[in-house]
């Protein structure tokens, strides 16, 4: 075995030492650009900063990432209950009759957009890498009732008022669409 005598003023330079004592499989050159090991180009991720191993980055998405079981419970039963709501709402835009498609394109971003308001003041700092996720599929779930279940059960009987209960579905993909983009960027 080897011992590589490091000199300190180069340990001085490290600024952060990636956990996990990474080491690459076969001799390399390149060397993670945080804790200076040497680094397999197939294990290299890029960043901004220059090349790392992937236990920096671990431990970046870890420290970043906070949120734990208590904030997913959170947002799901947010987005759920809200969701119901936001369902009921929906239905009942999409009855008014002409101006039920321009209304629902207002209400649905507003609607996303309250969801992820509440779940980010609930949620505080703690930020959680699939919380988006969670939030739009317990969302949808507390929707259906009243936002889909019409025009399933409209195309099911063959009802040509089948299109007009589309309008609501509408709504909730964009209020989707809407608490995703907030949540996750
Ligand atoms: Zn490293």
């Amino acid at each position: 075995m080897n011992t590589v005598t490091t000199a300190p003023a180069l340990e001085a330079d490290v600024a952060f030492d990636c956990p996990g004592n990474y080491r690459a499989a076969t001799p390399s050159t390149l060397r993670c650009s945080k804790c200076n090991r040497p680094l397999a180009v197939k294990d290299a991720q890029r960043t901004p900063t220059g090349y790392v191993c992937p236990y920096y980055v671990k431990a970046r998405v870890a420290t970043f990432y906070t949120a734990g079981p208590k904030q997913y419970i959170l947002a799901a039963l947010i987005a759920f209950i809200l969701g119901i709501g936001i369902g009921f709402v929906l239905q009942f835009v999409g009855r008014i009759g002409f101006f039920a498609l321009i209304l629902t394109l207002f209400v649905g971003p507003a609607a996303g957009g309250l969801v992820a308001e509440v779940i980010r003041r609930v949620n505080g700092k703690d930020r959680g890498q699939y919380i988006w996720l969670v939030a739009a599929i317990a969302m949808v779930i507390g929707a259906a009732y009243f936002a889909v279940l019409p025009a399933l059960f409209a195309l099911l009987a063959g009802s040509p008022g089948f299109i007009f209960a589309l309008i609501p579905i509408v709504g909730l993909v964009i209020a989707v669409t809407t608490l995703v983009a907030r949540l996750r960027f």
